[in-house]
């Protein structure tokens, strides 16, 4: 892990660079497979199910009796629907009532949240099947009313989708699940095909081919949650901290894939080289050791002088997942602007927002922080506005319309206002 101390401020933004690939890279095998899709559909996802995960299906799509037939223990069953209601609870308390005023008299405008009607769940399972991320992306899915929800998987070697992913999905009401992953999948949600439906938006984290193909989906009208690519996670923590818990959390990060990133931001020097103990200890310990090492390379451990500097570099990193372990806690708190999800003190793993705590894990990974949000009910909803103007209402703002429509060179706009004045004349 490399050891960064004290860099100057013109050092950062290479020092903070991500090791993902950038769209560019990425973007014109994506293109070629789009166009395959769209001309060829079925014929052209079953090809690149083929090519890239290697194997061949006559139905894409996992039917009823595989879904019945899905056996995980009681005791995951029961630790999924523990996390089921936390999450559930955390994002139904995220609605918000109609807002309605009269901007003035007679004019009464209004806002009310409708769902989106139809929605793609990209669920990840190329090295991990992430059944946690269908509670966090199904859930506020039905929560919010959208109609057709539909999901796609990778399959493993053999074909088969796990177990867990399958009974995930049948409890949170999700029926449609299509055995695809990566590009393909989004370039079948995108363009639809005889077997998988076209939706409206897609959801979902994914390597760095899923997040590019969600990117380039826009381009073809398809709305899309955020890039949510490779994790990471940046932990400041000063004296306070307990070692092995920082370490412990890096390495839950790291073990996600060899293109994550787990950065420590420090002021104590103590502090930095404990944690790096650490890792090495635990990391030997891990059955997803090669991966985990693999992605600490891309990783570093920073010593800063001052907790001002502290901040200032994690708000131009803007990480996904922010662990906060200090003595200046409000402080942090209350100066970070670039986050995608927070988690405070020793006993807030981030683990804990993973799987169970309540609050989403699909969240905006390589700086996007800087703009997105992570995935909340409000993802899932449009928010329509609405207006009633009476004939009081009109003649109170007609003149207004009017002249601004003249001004414009409108006259058509202007036509539509004068007409209704005359007639109240
Ligand atoms: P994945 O489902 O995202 O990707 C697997 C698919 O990638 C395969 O089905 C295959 O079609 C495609 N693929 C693999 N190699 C390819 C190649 N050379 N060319 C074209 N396509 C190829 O699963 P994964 O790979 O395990 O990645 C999961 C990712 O999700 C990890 O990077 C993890 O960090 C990330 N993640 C992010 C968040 C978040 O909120 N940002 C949450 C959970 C997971």
């Amino acid at each position: 892990m490399k050891k960064i101390k004290f860099p100057k401020k013109e050092t950062w933004q290479s020092l903070l660079q991500r090791p993902t690939k950038q769209v560019a890279d990425i973007e014109q095998t994506v293109l070629e497979i789009f166009n395959e899709i769209k001309l060829k559909g079925d014929l052209a996802v079953n090809k690149y199910t083929k090519l890239f995960d290697g194997v061949e299906f006559e139905n894409l799509k996992v039917v009823e009796k595989d879904l019945n037939k899905a056996k995980i223990s009681e005791e995951l069953k029961q630790a999924i629907q523990l996390a089921k209601g936390n999450i559930e609870r955390f994002h139904d308390a995220q609605r918000t009532s109609k807002v309605a005023i009269e901007t003035m008299k007679g004019v009464v405008c209004w806002q009310e949240k409708r769902p989106i009607q139809k929605v793609g769940l990209y669920i990840p399972g190329g090295t991990a099947p992430l059944f946690s991320t269908i509670l966090m992306l199904a859930i506020p899915a039905k929560l919010a009313g959208c109609k057709e929800i539909i999901l796609c998987t990778p399959p493993d070697k053999n074909g088969n989708i796990n177990p867990a992913i399958l009974y995930t999905a049948k409890l949170c009401g999700v029926t449609k699940i299509f055995k695809i992953g990566g590009i393909q999948a989004i370039g079948a949600m995108t363009f639809g095909t005889k077997t998988i439906p076209q939706v409206s938006k897609i959801f979902g984290p994914g390597n760095q081919f899923v997040t590019v193909a969600k990117q380039i989906a826009t381009k073809y009208g398809v709305a899309i949650d955020m890039p949510a690519g490779p994790s990471e996670l940046l932990v400041y923590a000063d004296d306070t901290a307990k070692a092995s818990f920082i370490a412990s959390d890096l390495l839950s990060q790291a073990e996600h894939g060899i293109d994550s990133q787990v950065i420590l931001v420090t002021t104590s020097e103590k502090m930095m080289i404990s944690v790096e103990a650490e890792i090495l200890k635990q990391l030997e310990k891990l059955p997803r050791k090669e991966i985990a090492a693999k992605a600490i390379e891309n990783s570093k451990l920073i010593l800063v002088d001052t907790e001002d500097e502290a901040i200032e570099l994690i708000n131009e990193y803007a990480p996904e997942h922010y662990i906060l372990v200090s003595k200046n806690e409000d402080y942090f708190l209350d100066n970070i602007a670039n986050a995608g999800s927070v988690f405070i003190g020793n006993y807030t793993p981030e683990s804990a927002g993973d799987y169970a705590s309540g609050t989403n894990h699909t969240l905006p990974t390589n700086g996007f922080a800087k703009q997105y949000s992570g995935v909340n009910l409000d993802s899932f909803l449009k928010s329509i506005t609405f207006q009633k103007i009476s004939e009081k209402g009109i003649q109170n703002i007609g003149k207004s319309i009017e002249l601004m429509a003249e001004a414009e060179g409108l006259q058509a706009h202007k036509n539509a206002v004068t007409l209704r004045l005359k007639s109240l004349e």
